[in-house]
């Protein structure tokens, strides 16, 4: 088996689902983020994995 490499991945919000979360450099526990539709702010986010077909081809 082999491990696939990273693609791109989007950070999800764990509340509303929504994809408009914002890495918040904050504090000195470390890692938060910040949910721009619903105000959520916490460390633990969703992360998902894009497949690459869903990319564009480019022209
Ligand atoms: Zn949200």
């Amino acid at each position: 088996m082999r491990h696939r490499p990273r693609g791109k991945s989007v950070l999800r919000c764990p509340q509303c689902r929504s994809a408009h979360v914002v890495y918040d450099a904050a504090l000195i526990t470390g890692q938060r983020y910040h949910c721009l539709d619903c105000d959520y702010v916490g460390s633990f986010v969703l992360e998902e994995e894009l497949p690459r077909s869903v990319e564009p081809a480019p022209p």
